[in-house]
């Protein structure tokens, strides 16, 4: 029951009822500062942090490159919609503590009609929560501090950092990349922009986007999933004269197929699945097309302004009179700006942190050969993870400190099937992660741990108590 002027009440009382955070069990090593570092903190990374200091792993630290929070992760930031894409009541960061989840969060401010009363979760809604819920929970990760270098150094990692007060190295045991989006690979921004026009010209949709200037400007947004319909909407109502979107098929992608296997044993047992059965899933997710919400599409429909152009793939762009010029069908489009919703590239190699172990990182083209109907050459490119979700080699022996970088971020969609990072996948993801850290740290810290666990312990009481009744 909530007080009505005490809205953490529940949440509180919930921490009361499970009891203390256990006691940090991991043993200190010398020159070691950190047990896990974890890298991202966005809503990934917090709730990781909360699950370790369940499972009493210490010394565990979140490496944030956004100099805040509100700067932080993708809520009020790169995502422009008014609701979140997923349903309202999926279990999330929560971690099975009801009275920590959105709902109960929601409604301790709102009421329980309305919640009821909400068709989804308004992003800034689901940004409130997550603030609260690192503010309550005493989640602090470290701004401004962005990891640029992973290096290898014996059995542990040297984390190259860039912080408020200069470039610093710190050590670490383990690391968790939460590192979303672009943690896989980088932006994708077709050629046709890049070979053609001056970056002024062109946005993609992670980029902070000055939508005033855009007021009275045509618009040209390349791409048809939600992304690309968001940025749209926005543009129309911050003004844009007129905004024509330009999608590569000849309808919007409207079949989501995922949700044939949004079952829980399906998803709690995809891991299991043969590399066949993945990649198949992969292979048809991708070819369905990633599908715009309903709301993101009417959005933009609504402005009479908004031009949709069906089957109108970019194949040329120049730059003219302080305009981007394409024709696409004979017809000739002259746009202020344009804005690329063309997603991302899976591509570890252009990831600064993981240089050092460029080529030996087992991706899913050196373990599985899809038949010739299903070859995709971008999710052979994904990393293959192992079951803790970690990087495995790609030469056995080679490079075996891989296994202690766990990745939760969407590169890891091949693997374990769902946009990872998003909601859904944290009930299924995060306790295994955890699991398998601990389990790691509690095998490599044996020779410390296995002597404590034979060690000294005083009696519980001496013989006094029962002496008496000795005969
Ligand atoms: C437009 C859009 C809409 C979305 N809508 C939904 C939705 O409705 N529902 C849903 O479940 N998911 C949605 N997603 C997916 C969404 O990305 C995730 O749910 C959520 O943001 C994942 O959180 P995260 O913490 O994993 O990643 P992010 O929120 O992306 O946070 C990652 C953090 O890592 C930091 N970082 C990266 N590299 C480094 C580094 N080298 N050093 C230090 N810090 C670093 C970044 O600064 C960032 O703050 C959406 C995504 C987009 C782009």
């Amino acid at each position: 029951m909530n007080h009505p002027h005490d809205p953490d009440a529940a949440a509180r009382s919930a921490l009361r009822i499970i009891g203390p955070d256990p006691a940090n069990w991991v043993p200190d090593r010398p020159g070691i500062d950190h047990n896990v570092a974890i890298v991202g903190g966005g809503q990934t990374g917090c709730a990781l942090a909360f699950a370790l200091r369940r499972a009493g792993i210490g010394k565990v630290t979140i490496l944030e490159a956004a100099a805040d929070e509100q700067r932080a992760g993708i809520w009020l930031n790169a995502a422009r919609m008014n609701m979140l894409r997923t349903p309202k009541g999926l279990p999330g960061p929560e971690l099975g503590i009801p009275a920590l989840s959105f709902q109960a969060w929601f409604e301790a401010r709102h009421g329980q009609e309305a919640y009821d009363a909400i068709e989804r979760i308004k992003r800034t809604d689901w940004a409130d929560y997550l603030s609260w819920y690192k503010h309550f929970l005493g989640i602090t990760p470290r701004y401004s501090t962005r990891l640029d270098r992973i290096e290898p150094a014996g059995d542990h990692f040297r984390l190259h950092l860039e912080t408020p007060t200069g470039a610093s190295v710190e050590t670490a045991r383990k690391i968790i990349l939460a590192t979303g989006f672009r943690g896989g690979g980088e932006r994708f921004i077709p050629d046709v922009l890049t070979k053609n026009l001056p970056p002024s010209r062109y946005s993609h949709t992670e980029d902070t986007i000055d939508f005033t200037a855009l007021r009275g400007k045509t618009v040209g947004v390349i791409g048809a999933a939600a992304s690309a319909f968001d940025a749209a909407g926005v543009a129309l109502e911050q003004g844009a004269a007129a905004v024509h979107l330009f999608c590569r098929r000849a309808a919007v992608a409207a079949t989501p197929v995922i949700g044939a296997r949004f079952f829980a044993g399906a998803i709690d047992n995809y891991h299991q699945l043969s590399d066949a059965d993945r990649w198949l899933h992969a292979v048809r997710f991708f070819r369905a097309g990633s599908m715009p919400t309903t709301d993101a599409i009417e959005r933009a429909v609504k402005f009479p302004n908004f031009h949709l152009h069906l089957a109108a793939p970019w194949t040329d762009a120049v730059e003219r009179d302080g305009h981007a010029v394409t024709t696409i069908h004979g017809t000739t489009y002259r746009l202020d700006h344009v804005i690329a919703g063309t997603g991302y590239s899976a591509d570890l190699a252009a990831r600064p942190e993981l240089r050092d172990f460029d080529g030996q990182i087992l991706r899913w083209r050196d373990r599985y050969m899809p038949p010739a109907d299903e070859q995709d050459e971008m999710l052979a490119a994904y990393p293959y993870l192992g079951a803790g979700h970690e990087f495995m080699e790609k030469t056995p022996g080679s490079a075996p400190l891989l296994r202690h970088i766990h990745v939760q971020n969407p590169s890891g969609f091949v693997s374990f099937g769902l946009p990872i990072g998003d909601v859904p996948c944290m009930k299924r993801d995060i306790p295994v992660i955890t699991g398998r850290i601990s389990a790691d740290l509690f095998n490599t810290n044996l020779d410390v741990l296995r002597p404590r666990m034979v060690g000294d312990v005083p009696p519980g009481f001496t013989d006094a108590i029962y002496r008496s009744a000795v005969r």
